[in-house]
């Protein structure tokens, strides 16, 4: 997608800090971090959000949770854990029209979300 910022991002067109990356999903850390740790992870196809999930994803929405839980491990919170977030659409709070999930951690979070 032209106009995505998340798309500009795979294509090295936005700079960005990153974390990991493969031929499917890129991790990097979120610009406006609201906790110590704060990252964000993305299949490098666009994809809007988790409603337009197809069953074709199923593996690499896989890969992507599990390379989430891998990399919140290898950045400190295994032991105290984190908080692991797909905000979708008006409701759900998201504002960038590309999926990714959230890895917030390194201080307590309050639930529930105002
Ligand atoms: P959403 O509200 O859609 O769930 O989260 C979008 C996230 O993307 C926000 O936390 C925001 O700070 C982050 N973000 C927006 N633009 C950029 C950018 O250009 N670079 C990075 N690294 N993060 C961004
Ligand atoms: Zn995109």
């Amino acid at each position: 997608m032209d106009d995505c910022i998340f798309c500009k991002i795979v294509k090295g067109e936005i700079p960005s800090k990153k974390i990991y990356e493969d031929d499917e999903i890129l991790a990097f850390h979120d610009v406006s971090p609201q906790a110590p740790v704060h990252f964000l992870l993305i299949p490098k196809k666009h994809i809007r959000n988790i409603m337009e999930l197809d069953t074709s994803d199923t593996a690499l929405l896989g890969r992507l949770l599990f390379k989430a839980q891998e990399l919140a491990v290898d950045l400190g919170c295994g032991e105290k854990g984190a908080r692991f977030v797909i905000n979708c659409k008006e409701n759900g709070g998201q504002t960038v029209d590309h999926l990714h999930v959230h890895v917030l951690g390194g201080r307590p979070l309050d639930w529930p979300p105002g």
